[in-house]
């Protein structure tokens, strides 16, 4: 897979995608990935890509043409056209399951706004998707960009050591993660389950699964409704939910 990042500020994108597992990937060939300047692509002799908006206000907008000509330099034109997300607090709220959608495609652009944002008409014209990384809003793309480009490399095959990683992961299956430990057995008078420590991989699996519902019972029931629940999920949710209800 190849992601393509399109920004005004090309070197803090590398900074992060250069370091740790994404680092790691991308060295190891795993994923290909470029931030290109839409500066480059300004056009004019002072590299100015944003203008005043129109009708008044305040700040400034990204102009459409740098933003344009900027994205067709990334393929040729006999190639397919790549996947343009245009990162926005417009956009959908980005989940688990559009970044495991959006690993299977073979590119991707990454769009970053900056300012006031971005001419509608380039918007309209070029971008196939908006993705927003929650209800606030920054100020620039880049963040979020970095967020999506994670999110989608790190399930691709061979990233992560195992791909039994993200397939027990909080959200993966509409469930959050049970809770993680480890050494020292004791900290802080506080100790790990003794389960954990037990070497049974069956109790051990089974103590995690209660946890996890349970977890995802607290904090995000909301969660519940689309996880696969066994009948032993259900007994031990009636459970939580019948001692919620003694107490
Ligand atoms: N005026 C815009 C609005 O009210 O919708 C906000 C522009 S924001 C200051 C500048 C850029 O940051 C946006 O073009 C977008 O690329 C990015 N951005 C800000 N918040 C975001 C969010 N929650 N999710 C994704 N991108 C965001």
């Amino acid at each position: 897979m190849r992601i393509d990042i399109m920004t005004l500020f090309p070197e803090m994108c590398e900074t992060v995608l250069n370091e740790s597992i994404i680092g790691r990937a991308r060295r190891a060939g795993k994923v290909e990935l470029g931030c290109t300047n839409i500066r480059d692509f300004a056009g004019n002799k002072h590299n100015k890509v944003d203008d005043m908006p129109y009708g008044g206000g305040m700040g400034m907008v990204m102009a459409a043409d740098p933003i344009y000509n900027c994205y067709k330099s990334l393929y040729n034109e006999n190639e397919p056209k790549p996947h343009l997300i245009y990162l926005s607090p417009k956009g959908k709220t980005l989940t688990q399951q559009r970044v495991k959608e959006l690993s299977s495609l073979d590119r991707i652009v990454l769009l970053c706004g900056h300012y006031e944002g971005i001419d509608e008409r380039v918007i309209e014209e070029i971008v196939d998707e908006e993705i927003s990384v929650g209800d606030y809003v920054l100020t620039g793309g880049e963040l979020p960009a970095l967020i999506v480009a994670d999110a989608v490399c790190r399930m691709l095959p061979g990233v992560l050591s195992d791909d039994l990683c993200f397939e027990e992961e909080s959200h993966f299956s509409s469930l959050l993660e049970y809770p993680q430990y480890t050494r020292p057995a004791v900290w802080h008078e506080k100790s790990v389950p003794d389960v954990l420590l037990s070497g049974n991989h069956a109790n051990i699996n089974k103590w995690r699964r209660e946890k996890s519902i349970e977890e995802t019972a607290k904090r995000r029931p909301d969660m519940l409704e689309n996880a696969i629940l066994s009948k032993e999920d259900q007994k031990t949710l009636e459970k939580i939910s019948g001692s919620k209800s003694d107490k």
